[in-house]
């Protein structure tokens, strides 16, 4: 299996270069001088930075839009070539594994699914090492190396230490992911919680960009929260920060995975919307595509269903902007699909809950093909390579 060299390492050693880079990824194309501003760096450190990365091929100067000043320096922008790397992002869920080949700009160029048929991670591995090597045969066909992995799972994920520590889906406790799946594959591997990678995604390369604060909400089978914090995406001391979906929203509420009562998981994710609508309308649905549809048909006690989950969902947003103030709030995640069904209590219990100017927070949905769980992944991938 081809690996990666020497000569797919990043050909930049400073902090400063790392940060100029990262600035052309998420802004450019962007002439020195406006990124010497935006990074917060002299306009010297900047030419510094961008000579090796446009000598790798990393940078390009976009020559035909030279303007030359009558005085100072050209400033004919620079841009990142994405076609000059790639990167393979993994997602693994309870039932398989979405897998995804993108270029350096984090678009998508292959995407693939696999069925898992075990869950350990002896029979999850060689399933997504298989992945990997079919997407690394693909990548050479654009001729060009594929200089990282990331991995993304649900659940309690300790990036630096590239170990899953807890995940209910899988029912995965203390697996060293990263080194394992090195080994397997010969890359680089970023393991991280799949909301944090698609929060990267978003303000690398979404929804995101330029925002120093806000966060991603993620309905589904459960429900997530990633939050960038003064620019940060937050990870929390031990690795868990942002799970709203185990706020408690109804007092004495229907049991949670967690152990808990009444949390906006137990309210709101798919499995709590299907099992409350088999129980209040005596139709047996087996999933949430059945659920929806009964409502869809018009059911109102299966509508009901939906108004409450979306009142919950609505309060939970409300909180995370009482407590950080972000200026915008993404709603994403395969949930969406009965977005039409509690929009209207998502903005309502919003708009309640939320404490004065909190309520000026944007909210926005963004609809998420099953395939951008796997390009957070490999964003992930994109950062550890750059440095960040
Ligand atoms: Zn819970």
């Amino acid at each position: 299996m081809p690996s990666s060299s020497p000569a797919g390492t990043f050909p930049a050693h400073t902090p400063a270069a790392s940060q100029i880079f990262t600035t052309v990824l998420t802004h450019g194309p962007l002439t020195r001088q406006e990124a010497a501003r935006r990074a917060g760096l002299s306009p010297a450190a900047v030419t510094r930075a961008v000579r090796p990365l446009i000598e790798a091929g990393f940078l390009v100067e976009d020559a035909g839009a030279e303007v030359r000043p009558a005085l100072g320096r050209p400033a004919n922008p620079v841009r990142v070539d994405g076609g000059r790397a790639l990167f393979v992002g993994l997602k693994a869920t309870g039932d398989e594994i979405i897998g995804v080949l993108t270029d350096l700009c984090c678009r998508i160029r292959v995407a693939r699914r696999v069925p898992l048929s075990g869950r350990s991670p002896r029979e999850v591995l060689p399933v997504a090492a298989d992945l990997v090597r079919e997407l690394l045969t693909e990548a050479e066909g654009f001729g060009v190396r594929v200089l990282g992995l990331g991995i993304a799972v649900a659940g309690d994920v300790d990036r630096a230490a590239g170990a899953v520590r807890r995940s209910p889906f899988l029912d995965w406790h203390d697996v060293p992911l990263a080194g394992l799946a090195e080994e397997a594959t010969g890359l680089p591997v970023t393991v991280d919680n799949d909301v944090r990678a698609l929060t990267v995604a978003e303000q690398w390369f979404g929804d995101g960009v330029g925002l120093s604060d806000f966060a991603v909400v993620t309905v589904g089978a459960g429900i997530g929260c990633g939050l960038v914090v003064h620019g940060r995406v937050v990870s929390g001391a031990h690795g868990v920060a942002g799970e709203i979906g185990h706020v408690p929203v109804v007092p004495d509420g229907p049991p949670c995975h967690c152990g808990d009562r009444g949390c906006l998981e137990a309210v709101a994710s798919d499995a709590a919307i299907t099992a409350r609508v088999r129980e209040v309308t005596g139709v047996a649905v087996a999933d949430a595509t059945e659920a929806l549809a009964l409502a869809r048909e018009g059911d109102a006690r299966a509508r009901a269903v939906y108004a409450r989950a979306g009142e919950a969902i609505g309060r939970g947003i409300a909180a995370v902007a009482n407590l950080l103030g972000p200026e915008r709030v993404i709603i994403s995640g395969e949930g969406l699909a009965a977005y039409d069904l509690f929009a209207g209590q998502i903005r309502d219990a919003f708009t309640a809950a939320a404490f004065g100017s909190a309520a000026r927070c944007e909210v926005r949905t963004r609809p998420l093909p099953f395939e951008e769980w796997a390009r957070g992944a490999a964003a992930t991938a994109i950062q550890t390579f750059v440095g960040r």
